[in-house]
């Protein structure tokens, strides 16, 4: 008797765009399939060797391909863990795993883009019905006698008893064409994404077998051998890794096609032992920016699989590294709170820390165009690090690049500081978030005059971390917004004195009192008329907006400094005319507030004055 299940709606929509729309890279079907039954196999040895109950199990795990030319079926076996009938329904029947439901999310409805995705998540299971129009799944749980056979043609699928050996699966596919009932070519694909799994694959092959004895020709003789490496890649010496085999491990660790940018692959031998495989992607994870992002690092111990799932084994702004952690002495049965208080837990990920930082400062010295394709990828990420006083706040410092006022591309601040002038006290820098408009700040128009470089940071991020970083290489860093930074950029040509227009400053400042904290003469500008600056310990326009956007609406109202231009002749002629000075200063205000791409308070007063101001002027 045979239960009659219905899919899931979202894994309908998935089977019918592996069946119509997916036609590139098909292959990757077999690399999944492996990959679940090592995962399969990989929890069957935990338990064996941690839970009384599976120490009796008497098996070696093993992975089997086999094929059938006449019926054009394919089947992939392992004597893993195995699934009952309710694990059936819930992991061949829905989409659970975030691996595949962010493939899901992703998808744009065009064929050729979405088949091109499909290499970058690990789409699990159901790729199997791009190659596949039946497939069969028999399975016997570990300590169980019961075997349940699931049965599909992609539409809905059945479930009923059957009958097998060992525990674990067996899966096998009734495939659309002979393509890969070849072994050959079976081979080929197995090599390439499933060569360092853990576990051997086995597989049917004609060998050549060389003539022995009176014979005189060799012949051709179907073996049971073993395929791939099944080796640990992470265990084996440096020297014979070649860069090819740790691409592919790569890629099969984790589900990207393309190249990592860079491995890092170490071995400590010293009080705490272990090994280390890390890779920078050399492309972007889907899940970077999303708060629910996948761990990419295995926590093996002693090479037996733990988990996948714990972020705390690096730190959040390096969660774009995959690959591997293998610690020597740590309990099997390490639990969530032992890793994150265990010693050498910590250690390990403090090393490790270093070790990716280092290798990435390495790289900036070494190929500064792959640098800044890292860069470009996860720079955003690494500023997090910024973020607080953590301790690798300076590391990280050594790795983040900016734009520059005064030169194109990216620059370090090594290499601002290589450039700054020689009396020049700080490191200076402008945020906020349009390049355009930061670039065009009246801000900067005293540094230009005066050649001093200023760091344009137009990303979000900067706006948040840049105030809590105060030095590099025990330089001020300080944001040209603020206002303590007067006295450094003060030049003869501009200096202000206060009493040839103390006149205009009393008025003005009562005039505009409810809305800044001070009017004030400026040093920094030389043509524009006016420029709002912040208080030293007062969030600027950028950290504002930022705030309200994370959902701060109570912020009390911060009032900006404005700041005149004493050398402007509006300015000494108010001094002697003060007619207009209520108009003026209103409108001077809000044109400042334009410049820096706020908006203006009172639209209609601002559209009457100056409406005003030009019919006296025609
Ligand atoms: P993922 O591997 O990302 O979880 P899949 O679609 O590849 O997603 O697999 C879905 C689930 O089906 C797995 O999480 C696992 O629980 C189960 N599964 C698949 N293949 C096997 C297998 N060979 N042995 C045991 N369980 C399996
Ligand atoms: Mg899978």
């Amino acid at each position: 008797m045979a239960d009659k299940f219905e899919f899931q709606t979202e894994v309908n929509d998935l089977l019918n765009l592996m069946i119509h729309s997916l036609y590139s890279n098909k292959e990757i079907f077999l690399r999944e399939l492996i990959s679940n039954a090592s995962d399969a196999l990989d929890k069957l040895n935990y338990l064996s060797l941690t839970d009384e109950a599976y120490k009796s199990l008497n098996y070696t795990p093993r992975i089997d391909i086999s094929v059938n030319k006449e019926a054009k079926t394919l089947t992939i076996s392992d004597n893993g863990i195995g699934m009952n009938k309710d694990e059936l329904i819930a992991n061949l029947g829905t989409i659970a795993r975030s691996g595949t439901k962010g493939f899901m999310q992703n998808l744009s409805g065009d064929a050729k883009k979405d088949s091109s995705l499909i290499g970058q998540f690990g789409v699990g299971f159901y790729s199997a019905f791009m190659v596949a129009n039946k497939i069969e799944v028999v399975s016997k749980k570990a300590l169980s006698d019961e075997v349940n056979k699931w049965t599909s043609d992609a539409k809905s699928y059945e479930i009923s008893n059957s009958t097998k050996e060992s525990h674990g699966t067996s899966i096998t596919l009734y495939l659309n064409d002979e393509e890969f009932a070849d072994t050959w070519k079976l081979e080929g694909i197995i090599k390439k994404y499933s060569n360092h799994i853990p576990y051997a694959i086995f597989m049917d092959k004609e060998e050549y077998v060389a003539p022995s004895g009176d014979e005189k020709e060799g012949k051709y003789e179907t073996k049971n051998v073993q395929i791939n490496k099944a080796s640990a890649l992470w265990r084996m010496n440096k020297a014979s890794i070649k860069t090819q085999e740790y691409n592919d491990f790569y890629k099969q660790i984790s589900h990207d096609s393309t190249d990592p940018l860079l491995h890092i692959h170490t071995k400590a031998e010293g009080k705490i032992e272990y090994s280390t495989l890390f890779y920078v992607p050399g492309s972007e994870p889907f899940d970077l920016f999303r708060v629910d992002y996948q761990s990419g690092v295995k926590l093996y111990v002693k090479r037996v699989f733990i988990t996948d799932d714990a972020k705390e084994l690096l730190p959040p702004f390096l969660r774009f590294i995959r690959g591997v952690i293998d610690v020597e002495d740590l309990p099997l049965n390490v639990s969530r709170e032992i890793l994150q208080e265990n010693a050498i837990m910590r250690s390990v990920k403090e090393q490790s820390v270093k070790k990716i930082l280092s290798e990435l400062a390495k790289l900036k010295e070494k190929d500064r165009e792959k640098y800044i394709k890292f860069y470009t990828f996860f720079g955003k990420v690494l500023k997090e690090a910024l973020y607080g006083f953590g301790n690798d706040k300076e590391a990280v410092l050594d790795l983040v690049l900016f734009k520059s006022s005064k030169r194109d591309g990216l620059i370090s601040l090594k290499e601002y500081k290589e450039g700054m002038k020689e009396d020049q006290k700080s490191i200076y820098y402008i945020s906020g978030n349009s390049e355009n408009m930061l670039r065009n700040s009246p801000l900067l128009e005293s540094f230009k005059k005066n050649d001093i470089e200023v760091l344009i940071m137009d990303e979000e991020i900067d706006t948040i971390v840049m105030p809590m970083t105060n030095e590099f290489d025990k330089i001020p860093m300080k944001s040209i917004s603020h206002a303590d930074i007067d006295d450094e950029i003060k030049s003869e040509e501009n200096s202000v004195d206060e009493s040839k227009l103390t006149n205009t400053l009393v008025k003005m400042r009562e005039i505009l009192k409810d809305d800044v904290k001070d009017v004030k003469l400026s040093s920094r500008l030389s043509d524009s008329v006016a420029v709002l600056i912040y208080d030293k310990n007062d969030p600027d326009f950028a950290m504002q907006m930022m705030l309200k956007q994370m959902g701060q609406n109570d912020l009390p109202k911060v009032k900006p400094i404005l700041e005149i231009n004493p050398n402007h002749e509006i300015f000494t002629k108010l001094e002697t005319n003060e007619l207009m000075i209520n108009d003026i200063s209103r409108l001077l205000l809000d044109m400042a507030k334009i410049n820096e791409g706020m908006n203006i308070e009172d639209p209609a007063q601002f559209s009457k004055i100056l409406t005003k101001i030009m019919t006296k002027a025609i």
